[in-house]
C-alpha cells in the first residue's frame, strides 16, 4: 500500500493561520514583528532561500528587512551588522543566512546574535537549553519543524525506535534532541558519515528521518515496513531542463511504497523550516514584549 504523504506546505498553512491570528494580537498592541535577513555574498541557493522567507513574512504581515553584504566585505562588517541588528529595538528577530564565505566563522556570528533575537535557534544559549530539555525557548527550524510534522500525521513516538542520519548542528543534533527529551520518549539512534552498516540500522526503526545531503541514499530495502520516513535532504540533480537541475531528497522514490508515511521533497520539510521560522518571529517578538 501505497505511504501517506505528509504534506509540509499544508501544514505549513494551517500554522500561518495559527500565526496570523497572535500577530493580529500584537498589532491590537501596535507591534508589528520585524525580521532581519542577513545575506553575505552571492550563493544563489542562498538567495532562493532568503527569497521563499521574504515572501512569508509578507504573507503573514511580518516586516522583512534584508542586509547583502558583499562576499569580499570581511568579518567585521558582518559583525559589526549583527551588533547593529541587536540594538536596534524595531528588529524582533535575526538571522545570517548559511553558508557565509569560507574562512568566516559561522559558529562565532551566531553566538553574537541576541539569544531572543535568534530566530534560527542556533545561539549556544538555545541549543544548550534544549539539552537541558527546556523547549521554551526558540528551537532550531528544521527539526521543530520535522516534530510538527510528526505530530500533524499523529505519529506516536513514545518508546519507537527513531534514527537520524546526519548529526550537523542546525539538523541531525537538535533533532535527535527533540525525538528524546521527556515527553516525545522516542529512543534514538543517531548515524553519521562512521556508521557502519547504515541499511541495518535503519532496517530497526520505526522512524527514519534522513539529514545528509546525497540523493536517494535511503533506498526500500533499509525500511522495515510501516515505518515512517522524513527526508530532510536537498539535493541539487543537474538535468537537460529549463532550469538546468532539479531537486531531489536523500530519500528514494521507491520507499513510499514501503513505508507508511513520508515527506516530499520538495514540498515537505522545506516549508515546514519557513513555517517555524515564522513561529519563531512572532515568538521572539512576544517575548520581548
Ligand atoms: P551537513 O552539515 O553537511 O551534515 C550532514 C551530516 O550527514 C553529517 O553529520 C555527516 O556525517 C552525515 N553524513 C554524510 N555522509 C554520510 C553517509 N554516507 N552516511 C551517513 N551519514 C552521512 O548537512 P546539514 O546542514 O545537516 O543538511 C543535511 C541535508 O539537509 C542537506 O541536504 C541540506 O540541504 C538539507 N537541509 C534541508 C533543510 C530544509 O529546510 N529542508 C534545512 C536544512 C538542511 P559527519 O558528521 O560524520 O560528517
Amino acid at each position: 500500500m501505497a505511504a501517506i504523504v505528509l504534506d509540509g506546505k499544508q501544514i505549513g498553512r494551517e500554522i500561518e493561520g495559527e500565526l496570523k491570528v497572535r500577530i493580529g494580537n500584537l498589532a491590537g498592541n501596535g507591534v508589528t514583528p520585524c525580521l532581519a535577513v542577513v545575506i553575505v555574498g552571492e550563493d544563489p541557493a542562498s538567495h532562493v532561500y532568503v527569497g521563499s522567507k521574504e515572501r512569508a513574512c509578507a504573507r503573514l504581515g511580518i516586516r522583512s528587512i534584508r542586509v547583502d553584504i558583499p562576499a569580499d566585505a570581511g568579518y567585521g562588517e558582518v559583525v559589526s551588522t549583527v551588533k547593529r541588528l541587536n540594538a536596534d529595538p524595531e528588529i524582533n528577530g535575526i538571522l545570517v543566512q548559511s553558508p557565509l564565505p569560507n574562512g568566516m566563522d559561522e559558529i562565532a556570528i551566531t553566538d553574537l546574535i541576541d539569544p531572543v533575537k535568534d530566530v534560527d535557534g542556533f545561539h549556544a544559549q538555545n541549543l544548550g537549553r534544549l539539552v537541558q530539555g527546556d523547549k521554551s525557548g526558540l528551537l532550531p527550524c528544521t527539526p521543530a519543524g520535522v516534530m510538527r510534522m510528526l505530530e500533524s500525521a499523529d505519529v506516536d513516538l513514545c518508546g519507537k525506535r527513531a534514527i537520524v542520519i546526519g548529526r550537523s548542528r542546525i539538523v541531525g543534533m537538535p533533532q535527535s534532541l527533540l525525538l528524546a527529551q521527556k515527553g516525545v520518549d522516542a529512543t534514538v539512534t543517531i548515524a553519521h558519515s562512521r556508521s557502519t552498516d547504515m541499511a541495518a540500522l535503519c532496517r530497526e526503526a520505526d522512524v527514519i528521518i534522513a539529514a545528509v545531503g546525497r540523493s536517494n541514499m535511503v533506498t526500500s530495502d533499509w525500511v522495515k515496513p510501516g515505518s515512517v520516513v522524513i527526508d530532510v535532504g536537498v539535493n541539487r540533480v543537474n538535468d537537460n531542463s529549463v532550469k538546468g537541475y532539479h531537486l531531489t531528497g536523500d530519500v528514494h522514490p521507491d520507499v513510499g511504497e514501503i513505508a507508511s508515511a513520508v515527506s516530499p521533497v520538495p514540498g515537505g520539510v522545506g516549508p515546514m523550516t519557513i513555517a517555524m521560522l515564522m513561529s519563531n518571529t512572532v515568538r521572539a517578538t512576544e517575548m520581548q514584549q
